[in-house]
């Protein structure tokens, strides 16, 4: 059995500690806030993609995930309204409906147009999810599928961005913009995020988008229940400053009050023992609006697109942020003073005038410490390994669980 410390019981934390601990690995989690769950319960959070990832998790580490939370699908993927003055709603109900919906709104060839797309990112998702989510950065995985599948290989890491994806393969500029949405979503420029996230229309009207019934709070409990089934010994309101090492190889950390912990294996889901942000770092900004009243008619994710570009925003219940409603919006520029005015002076114009509703607005700096696409090696240094939505760019919940699985394969049984 070998000693491990989990630094930082976000999403990422917990489910690595859950899994360290099946693996019969001593595990002590440490958590600088009062309350485990990290970003997760910032207020806002809602939709789920990839759920396989959640229920690998749960399954591999005792019970399936059924038994402790419900899943839903959301009732669309988002409202789009385009620069044309044309709203598409796409159905969260699979590609053949996405097909069907873009025929019907845009008509001509949209939705054959859709398919061969998707069908050619279907391809390219064997390769992304065997050779780069699912396993670490120079695994063998992705030369046994170079050898095998050299012609995927080659299409998904090609050198386009996202947005050199979609110009080369559709030619309506609804289309473009569609596919473009799904990395601006997460507040980054298609034209700087590389091809192979090019996938994620594919991935998201495939696998479908789904929420936590009753929110994100009982998956949260639920996982924090599970890891001290495992025997996770959790401890909140505790920072760690830094970890500690002998001869090159991490051997423990130093918590704010200097005490030292010793452990065989560290692993990071937050900033701690991360290497620093390096020059070619994206800053973006999510906006947390605090809205009161509610929204008639107002689909939970909307997205606008404008000559300044994608505008989204993700309507929640009230996420504890103190309105009735939660809005969040998420933008590729850094946080500044005057954002949040010029935000909601663009949602004006596009007829969600809120302004008057908003009580409260809280902004938050999302720094993506390696350039999206390049992967972040979860092996930081001999001892110390890294987890969360900062090693997989993308983020979220289901990102972050799997970066989880990866590291647990990668450190092994105790
Ligand atoms: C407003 C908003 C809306 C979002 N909406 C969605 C959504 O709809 N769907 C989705 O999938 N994702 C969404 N996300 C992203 C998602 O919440 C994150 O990707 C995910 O929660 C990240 O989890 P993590 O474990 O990687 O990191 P974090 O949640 O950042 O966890 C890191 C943990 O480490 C702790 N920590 C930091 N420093 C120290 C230290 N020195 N010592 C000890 N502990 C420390 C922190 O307190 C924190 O608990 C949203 C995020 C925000 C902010």
């Amino acid at each position: 059995m070998s000693r491990v410390i989990v630094v930082g019981a976000g999403i990422g934390g917990l489910a690595v500690a859950a899994r360290l601990a099946r693996l019969r690995h001593e595990v002590t989690l440490i958590e600088r806030a009062p309350d485990v769950g990290g970003h997760l319960l910032d207020g806002g959070s809602e939709t789920i993609a990839l759920p396989a990832a959640l229920r690998d998790l749960f399954l591999k580490t005792g019970k399936p995930l059924e038994t402790v939370a419900a899943l839903e699908p959301t009732d669309l993927l988002a409202r789009h309204h385009f620069p044309d003055g044309s709203v598409l709603d796409l159905p969260n109900t699979g590609l053949r409906d996405v097909a069907a919906a873009l025929d019907a709104t845009f008509g001509g060839r949209a939705g054959t147009d859709w398919t061969r797309f998707t069908a050619h990112e279907a391809r390219v998702w064997d390769v992304v999810r065997a050779g780069y989510v699912e396993a670490a950065p120079r695994s063998p995985v992705m030369t046994r599928l170079a050898v095998r599948h050299p012609r995927h290989v080659v299409r998904a890491l090609a050198g386009r961005s996202v947005r050199g994806v979609s110009r080369h393969h559709l030619t309506d500029p609804r289309l473009r913009l569609l596919v473009e949405s799904c990395v601006s979503r997460h507040g980054l420029d298609p034209g700087r995020v590389p091809a192979p996230f090019a996938v994620l229309p594919y991935v998201e009207q495939t696998f479908r988008l789904w929420r936590v019934d009753g929110g994100v709070r009982p998956l949260v409990d639920a996982l924090a229940a599970r890891a001290r089934e495992r025997g996770v010994r959790i401890c909140t309101g505790t920072a760690v400053t830094s970890t500690t090492s002998t001869s090159g190889r991490v051997d423990g950390v130093t918590l704010e009050n200097g005490r030292r912990l010793d452990a065989d294996i560290v692993v990071s889901d937050c900033a701690v023992g991360r290497p620093a942000v390096s020059a070619d770092a994206i800053s973006t900004t999510r906006l947390l609006l605090a809205v009161t009243g509610r929204t008639p008619g107002m689909a939970r994710d909307t997205v606008i697109h404008d000559a300044a570009g994608a505008l989204h925003v993700q309507v929640a219940d009230d996420g504890g942020t103190g309105g009735d409603e939660s809005w969040v919006v998420s933008i590729p520029t850094p946080p500044g003073p005057d954002v949040p005015a010029r935000i909601l002076e663009r949602l004006a114009t596009h007829g969600y005038d809120v302004s008057s509703r908003v009580v409260s607005i809280r902004s938050r700096e999302r720094v993506v410490a390696a350039r999206p696409g390049r992967a972040v090696d979860p092996r930081a240094a001999p001892g110390l390994f890294l987890v969360g939505d900062r090693v997989q760019p993308l983020g979220g919940v289901a990102m972050s669980t799997m970066s989880a699985a990866v590291a647990a394969d990668l450190i092994g049984r105790a």
